[in-house]
C-alpha cells in the first residue's frame, strides 16, 4: 500500500484496479458525471477507506466518486452522446449544466469581501463579529473532492469565482483594525494541501505581531480523513507539528476543525496516529460534517462517529444540514428526518459527546439550528434557534416555523406567527434563487472541511 500521494481524476480513474469489476456502461456514466462535477480521489482512500465489496453503496465511494444519479438522465445522456463528438460542443454543454447547478454566482464573492482603507481584500470573509475566514490562495484545493461539496465552483476553473489571497499582511492590517475579532479560521479548499513552509509563511508574521484581539487560530481540514500522512510521514509532517507547537507557544489556541463524514474514516491506524500526534502538540481537534443521504443518514452512524471522536480525544462540534447545491437533490434530507437522526444519536451518547450541535443550516443571516419539533394546540412546529448570526443579539433566540415534513431548508419554511417573521428577514429574497434571480446579498458559506 503506497504512502506516496497519487491522485485519481476523470483522466486516470480507469487505472484504479478495484474499478475493473464494474461494467463498461457504469464506467462510462461515471466518466460523464465526472466531466460536469469535480472528481478527485486518491490512493489512501481507494486502498483504505472504500469497501469494494459494497459498491456502489459504500459511503466513501459515494463521498468521492461520481454517481450517475447525480445528474438528471437527460443531461447525462446528452453528455455521453457529446463525449463521442465535438469537444467544443461538449464543453459548452458541460458549462451549461454546471451553471444550472447553482455554483457560487460571480459577484457574490465580492459582497462579503471586507475592505481595508477602502481597498477590497480578497481572500478574507468577515461575517460574524468574532471570526474572520481566511482563504489562502494556495490552499484552494483538496486531497480528494467530496461529491456534495458546494465549494465545487472553486475547483472547476471558473476563475472569477475563486477566492484567494497571497497577502497575509493585508490580513494582519484587517485584524488590527477589528480588535473584536478573536478567531481566525483558515479554510479552503483544504489549507492542509499546502506545504508546511507555505503555511508557515502565512502564519509567521501573525505569530510575531499578534494582531488586534486575535486569540484563537483554527484550521479547517479534511486531511485527517483523506490524507492522514500529512500529519505523520509526509516529508514535511514533522515540520508541521513543529509549526503547531510554535502557534501554541506564541500564546494562541489552536483548533483543527476536522471534517469527518463517516466513522470508517476514523478506523485506520494512519488516522489514529495522526490524531495522536496533533493532540500531543497541544492542539484541539473539533469535528464537523454535513448529514447526507447515501452517506451518513442514520443515527447509528452519528452515534458511532461522536463516540469514536470522544474516545480518540476529539470534540464533536457541528452537524450541518446539506445545502442545495451541486448534485441537486441527491444528498437532500428533510429537516424532520435530519432532526430525528441528530436526536436519536444525541440521546444515546455520553455527555462528553453532547458537545455536538445541530442540525444546523448555514444561511445568509446566520447559522440556524433545528432545535425541536413541538405540538401546541394540536399544531406542529419546528423550533428554530440562531446559534450564529451577523446580528449578535439574535444568537440563542428561538423562533417557530410551521411544521413541514418535506422541507429541506429554511426557505421551504414559513414563520409560525407575526412575531416569528422578525426572524425570517432573508426568506423572500432567498426564495428567488430557484427561479434564476440572483439574490445580491446571498452569501458564500463556510466549508464543511
Ligand atoms: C460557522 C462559521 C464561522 C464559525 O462559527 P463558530 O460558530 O464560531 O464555529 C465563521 N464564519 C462563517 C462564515 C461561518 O459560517
Ligand atoms: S467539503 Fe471540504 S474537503 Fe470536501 S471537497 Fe469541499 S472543501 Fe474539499
Amino acid at each position: 500500500m503506497g504512502t506516496k500521494f497519487k491522485a485519481y481524476s476523470s483522466n486516470n480513474f480507469h487505472d484504479i484496479k478495484q474499478l475493473q469489476n464494474l461494467s463498461a456502461g457504469t464506467l462510462l456514466r461515471m466518466e460523464a458525471v465526472a466531466k460536469v462535477l469535480p472528481f478527485r480521489t486518491n490512493n489512501y482512500i481507494t486502498d483504505n477507506l472504500i469497501n469494494w465489496n459494497n459498491i456502489p453503496n459504500d459511503p466513501m465511494f459515494q463521498l468521492t466518486f461520481p454517481q450517475p444519479e447525480m445528474l438528471n438522465d437527460i443531461d447525462l445522456q446528452r453528455v455521453i452522446r457529446l463525449m463521442k463528438g465535438d469537444k467544443v460542443k461538449l464543453d459548452l454543454e458541460i458549462r451549461k449544466i454546471q451553471m444550472k447547478m447553482n455554483p457560487q454566482p460571480a459577484g457574490q464573492l465580492e459582497l462579503n469581501t471586507p475592505s481595508l482603507e477602502g481597498t477590497k481584500i480578497k481572500g478574507i470573509q468577515h461575517k460574524y463579529m468574532e471570526t474572520v475566514l481566511f482563504f489562502p490562495e494556495q490552499g484552494q484545493t483538496c486531497h480528494a473532492y467530496c461529491t456534495y461539496c458546494f465549494r465545487w465552483a472553486q475547483f472547476i476553473g471558473i476563475d472569477e469565482l475563486k477566492m484567494a489571497t497571497r497577502e497575509s499582511q493585508e490580513l494582519i492590517g484587517y485584524l488590527n483594525e477589528h480588535p473584536k475579532v478573536t478567531d481566525l479560521l483558515i479554510t479552503g479548499g483544504d489549507p492542509m494541501i499546502m506545504k508546511t513552509k507555505v503555511i508557515r509563511r502565512y502564519l509567521e508574521d501573525i505569530l510575531k505581531s499578534k494582531p488586534g484581539g486575535l486569540k484563537n487560530i483554527r484550521i479547517g481540514t479534511k486531511a485527517l480523513s483523506y490524507w492522514p500522512y500529512r500529519f505523520t510521514i509526509d516529508e514535511d509532517a514533522d515540520d508541521l507539528m513543529l509549526l503547531f507547537e510554535e502557534i501554541i507557544d506564541a500564546g494562541f489556541h489552536l483548533t483543527i476543525m476536522a471534517h469527518f463524514t463517516h466513522p470508517v474514516e476514523m478506523d485506520t491506524p494512519q488516522v489514529k496516529e495522526a490524531v495522536k500526534r496533533i493532540i500531543s502538540r497541544g492542539a484541539i481537534i473539533r469535528c464537523q460534517s454535513p448529514v447526507l443521504r447515501h452517506i451518513n443518514d442514520d443515527a447509528d452512524i452519528w452515534m458511532e462517529m461522536w463516540s469514536k471522536q470522544v474516545t480518540m480525544g476529539m470534540i464533536p462540534y457541528y452537524m450541518f444540514v446539506a445545502r442545495d447545491t451541486g448534485p441537486k437533490g441527491y444528498f437532500n434530507l428533510p429537516l424532520d428526518e435530519v432532526y430525528e437522526i441528530f436526536s436519536s444519536a444525541f440521546n444515546r451518547v455520553s455527555g462528553l459527546a453532547r458537545t455536538a450541535r445541530g442540525p444546523s443550516m448555514s444561511t445568509k443571516s446566520g447559522k440556524i439550528l433545528v432545535d425541536g419539533i413541538m405540538t401546541s394546540n394540536s399544531k406542529k412546529y419546528f423550533v428554530l434557534k440562531y446559534i450564529q448570526s451577523r446580528t449578535p443579539e439574535l444568537v440563542n433566540r428561538v423562533f417557530l416555523a410551521k411544521y413541514n415534513p418535506v422541507a429541506v431548508w429554511i426557505d421551504d419554511l414559513e414563520p409560525a406567527s407575526k412575531s416569528d417573521e422578525l426572524f425570517f428577514p432573508f426568506m423572500k429574497q432567498h426564495m428567488q434563487l430557484d427561479n434564476g434571480t440572483l439574490d445580491d446579498d446571498f452569501d458564500d458559506e463556510y466549508a464543511f472541511a
